[in-house]
């Protein structure tokens, strides 16, 4: 059979959604594709090794949790400062109207909530990963169990092409270097949607739960649906756009994945 793989490219995409991603935001993207490329060189070289089973499955597992942790320290970072920002700008506009501060504890179970989603979407994208690999090890355990002259072989094969693995994967041709590469773009395009939710949605969930314990207090709040305003603009976003300004109970949720449409408040 032939399997079709795309290769990752180890890159942010950077036309995810409307309009034009910042260098801050792909910059952020990009420290998630990275550390999944050192894992991923990692677990290929514990793969391809002459170690025992038993050892590379331990291996890999520990690579993983590694991988796991560090990830998860960035987007946990990343996720609260984003949050804080959507959050702090309602609180300038509110402060410089002379409104009092509001209490931020209670937004911090919406930060949560968001983080959580997130951590999620991490712990996910990990397993996957982890079945597959550990899968390949297996997969190699019964080929020697079986064909043991095939195997010395493919070992002596598989010993040329060990670490300096880049971005390189074989199309339409069913091999090793295949089979590891089956999840890697996939995964790779995961970890970018997960970056860039973390970036633009979560900075709106900030501003949006400041709108909301401002509510009872700021009748005239007023909340503007802002466009990126270019050809990449669907139709849903623009009309969001034209039909500002919105009173607190009125603002639209995200009409879908990619939208980088802002919101503005203003007290009137
Ligand atoms: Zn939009």
């Amino acid at each position: 059979m032939v399997v079709k793989v795309k290769a990752p490219t180890w890159k942010p995409n950077p036309n995810i959604g409307e309009g034009v991603p910042t260098e801050e935001e792909l910059k952020y993207r990009q420290s998630l594709i990275t550390e999944f490329k050192t894992v991923t060189i990692k677990a290929k070289k514990i793969i391809s090794s002459d170690k025992l089973s038993e050892e590379k499955l331990e291996e890999i597992d520990i690579i993983i949790l590694d991988f796991k942790t560090k990830l998860k320290h960035l987007i946990t970072r990343t996720v609260t400062t984003r949050f804080n920002k959507g959050f702090d700008e309602v609180q300038n506009r509110l402060t410089e109207s002379g409104y009092s501060k509001l209490n931020d504890k209670d937004s911090r179970k919406r930060l949560n909530t968001v983080l959580q989603l997130q951590l999620d979407n991490l712990e996910d994208i990990c397993f996957q990963l982890k079945n597959k690999w550990r899968s390949l090890i297996w997969k190699q355990l019964l080929v020697t169990e079986t064909i043991v002259e095939k195997d010395d072989k493919k070992k002596k094969k598989k010993k040329k092409d060990t670490v300096d693995y880049d971005d390189e994967c074989e199309e339409d041709e069913e091999s090793e270097d295949n089979e590891f590469c089956g999840l890697l773009y996939h995964t790779q395009d995961r970890l970018d949607k997960t970056g860039f939710a973390g970036w633009i949605e979560t900075y709106k969930e900030g501003l949006i739960g400041a709108v909301l314990l401002a509510a009872p207090m700021v009748d005239r709040l007023r909340v503007y649906w802002d466009s990126v305003g270019d050809e990449s603009v669907c139709i849903t976003c623009q009309e969001y756009e034209e039909n500002s300004p919105y009173t607190i109970i009125e603002v639209p949720e995200t009409p879908h994945f990619g939208c980088r449409c802002s919101l503005r408040v203003e007290i009137e």
